[in-house]
């Protein structure tokens, strides 16, 4: 059954070369109630620049729930033609509050609240706040996508003959995590989990193009990703959300990040 949804973009992650569907990202979002919703598949780079949504921006899509493979509980497949961007991205003006109202109106406490909403009704997506981020884990991984996916994505392009100017996808050579630990009597304080924003590799490939090495241009992730969004001044959130191959495997597709507000400092400093 076709329903029609009204969304706000909170996260895009990076894209995957499919064989079946070219290049997909898997964006989610909140409605108005600020439920999550996952819309998958998206070959978000091919969409008309007028479809092309922000984060924070609101859409409207005609979709359809997922049934059999994918059984998460907030998996729409969108119908890509229906999607209608709904006024400007919300800003991050009055410390993100505008955003806060939907976004965090159902956080969890904790990854391990997020896991037993997960055995309860397959939950998928949420969001919550770290006690503490301890670290930013950077490792070099593959430095080209696996031979299949590339012949696939090349034999498709030279099939449909278009897109001859998109840029071909670009891995990131390296694989992002964060340690944290949470504020939860089941936390084992030693989280360490994949960081899948798509922003984190717009900012490496931004150092690289702009000459910087890969070391360097690791150490400005760093330095943005834990110096900066992480900093105690931060009331920093993770969006995460499970893996459809391996529904046991979460990962943080999205960071929400404000300061933290005037009267939380304040009683940070008297007790
Ligand atoms: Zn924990």
């Amino acid at each position: 059954m076709t329903e029609h949804l009204r969304v706000l973009i909170t996260v895009k992650t990076f894209p995957i070369p499919s064989s079946k569907y070219d290049e997909l990202v898997c964006t989610a979002g909140v409605n108005e109630q600020g439920d999550f919703v996952r819309l998958y598949p998206i070959n978000f780079r091919d969409l008309p620049f007028s479809q092309q949504y922000k984060k924070y921006q609101w859409l409207e899509v005609d979709a359809v729930k997922h049934t059999g493979r994918d059984s998460r509980k907030e998996s729409y497949r969108p119908d890509c033609d229906s999607i209608r961007l709904r006024g400007e991205p919300i800003s991050s003006r009055n410390n993100w509050e505008d955003r806060a109202r939907f976004v965090l109106a159902k956080q969890s406490g904790s990854i391990e609240e997020l896991y037993a909403k997960q055995e309860l009704d397959k939950t998928s997506l949420g969001i919550f706040r770290p006690k503490e981020v301890s670290d930013l884990i950077i490792a070099p991984t593959e430095a080209d996508w696996k031979p299949g996916f590339k012949a696939a994505l090349m034999q498709q392009r030279l099939w449909e003959n278009r897109r001859a100017s998109k840029e071909p996808l670009r891995k990131v050579p390296f694989k992002y995590q964060y340690r944290f630990s949470c504020e939860d009597v089941r936390c084992n304080g030693k989280h360490q989990m994949m960081i899948e924003d798509w922003e984190i590799g717009v900012l490496y490939w931004k150092c690289v193009d702009g000459g910087a090495t890969p070391q360097e241009a690791c150490d400005k992730v760093k330095q943005k990703f834990l110096e900066q969004i992480c900093a105690p001044e931060r009331d920093t959130h993770f969006y995460v959300g499970t893996v459809l191959a391996h529904p046991k495997s979460w990962v943080i597709i999205g960071i929400f990040w404000p300061r933290k507000s005037v009267s939380s400092l304040a009683q940070g400093s008297l007790f």
